[in-house]
């Protein structure tokens, strides 16, 4: 029998042998040629995975927390106005993190489920004062996916920096970074981009990297500096050797396999393969008589749905799929924590694996009693998957 379970969670994903025998190499000095070389050309395969041609790309050892962390820190000073616009738990954390920073922070919500317009955005904007508007891609609390370009469009005309949380988005949803006006698009290794937990990875415009260098306050972080690591980037991409904190060797060797398989499916293609694929699985889902926490079609995600329990299940549902075989993950907002489980479909996922999770939460629904046709969940996905 099979040692271990499909892993079908918002990260971390299932990834790809290639990422994971790159792992496997002996670990080499971070001033190697080969590393140096290895690290340039990430930085480089970046730029066309976010979408940012302009960009200054940075790869910092730390999850994804030290990515959003990191974007803040640089750009935003004591005194800024900082808009959230929030659709759940993680906008929540961006939220955090710039109070914490000294910034005067404003959550624009929505209803749970939901996310604010681009109209409300704007009037927003319009009636109050601020430097940098903040938006999660996905919020990996609701499945909520945000309409980045229309967002930021609006924050682009008011003048503000726009900051996107990709962490469970980019490489899976469709980002342009630089064609939409977002100014630092960062994510984390361990979810679509396809690598373990390890990495914190951003995109800056030169807008923000001008904000940056113009401002009147230091860094206050140590480590998250973009004056400590901007000299470092900028050498790796030379393809010379340079220090500031010694790079999390084996995870960047994985990072250049990812970024490699990912831009030899192309962006386009992969945009679409996730979009066909969360279809799909949400087929699957309805069939069986589930709904999900994204209050319409357009806010659906497709690297993750949060699926509601149907009546009379509960929170034992996960660990009976996992018992069936696939990891899923337990509800993560706190006003429904109990009435919803999720699903990742991110990175290297397949159309297999999408069947099998489906046919995993039936089996799991009949071991609670729930009343269905065995089959239905798995025919109305593979109907999808078929055209
Ligand atoms: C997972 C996630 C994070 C946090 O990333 P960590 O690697 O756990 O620190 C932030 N934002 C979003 C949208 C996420 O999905």
């Amino acid at each position: 029998m099979k040692g271990r379970n499909l892993l079908m969670i918002p990260g971390p994903i299932e990834f790809t042998p290639e990422v994971m025998a790159a792992m496997a190499q002996p670990t080499t000095s971070h001033v190697a040629g080969d590393f140096v070389e290895c690290f340039g050309e990430s930085l480089e395969m970046m730029r066309e995975v976010f979408l940012a041609p302009s960009a200054q790309p940075f790869i910092l050892a730390g999850s994804g927390t030290l990515a959003m962390d990191a974007a803040v820190a640089n750009i935003v000073e004591p005194g800024d106005g900082v808009l959230t616009v929030n659709s759940g738990y993680f906008s929540d954390r961006m939220g955090d993190i710039a109070a914490r920073y000294g910034a005067e922070v404003t959550n624009l919500s929505g209803s749970l489920g939901d996310i604010p317009s681009a109209d409300e955005v704007r009037k927003a904007l319009q009636d109050g004062d601020y430097r940098v508007v903040t938006i999660t891609h996905v919020d990996t609390s609701t499945g909520v996916m945000a309409d980045v370009e229309a967002i930021s469009r609006v924050a682009d005309d008011a003048g503000a920096l726009v900051i996107v949380d990709g962490v469970c988005s980019t490489a899976g949803a469709e980002c342009r970074s630089e064609e939409w006006g977002v100014d630092i698009h960062l994510t984390a290794s361990q979810k679509a981009i396809g690598v373990p937990p390890g990495l914190a990875l951003l995109t800056v415009s030169p807008e923000a990297m001008e904000a940056f260098r113009s401002r009147k306050t230091p860094v206050p972080s140590y480590y998250a500096g973009f004056d400590k690591w901007l000299p470092i980037m900028e050498a790796y991409e030379g393809r010379g050797p340079a220090y500031f904190g010694t790079p999390a060797v084996n995870l960047v060797a994985a990072l250049n396999v990812s970024l490699g398989q990912i831009l030899s499916e192309g962006m386009d293609a992969r945009f679409e393969r996730h979009h066909r694929l969360a279809r799909a699985f949400r087929a699957g889902m309805r069939a069986l008589g589930m709904d999900f926490v994204p209050a319409r079609e357009d806010l659906y995600a497709p690297t993750l749905s949060a699926v509601y329990y149907p009546e009379g299940i509960g929170p034992d549902l996960v660990p009976a799929i996992a018992a069936e075989g696939v990891m899923t993950a337990g509800g993560l907002h706190p006003q429904i924590k109990e009435k919803y489980f999720r699903v990742g479909h991110m990175g290297a996922v397949n159309a297999s694996d999408i069947i099998a999770t489906v046919a995993a939460v039936e089996r799991a629904l009949k071991t609670k009693g729930y009343e269905f046709e065995p089959g239905s969940g798995v025919a109305a996905a593979e109907e999808l998957l078929c055209r």
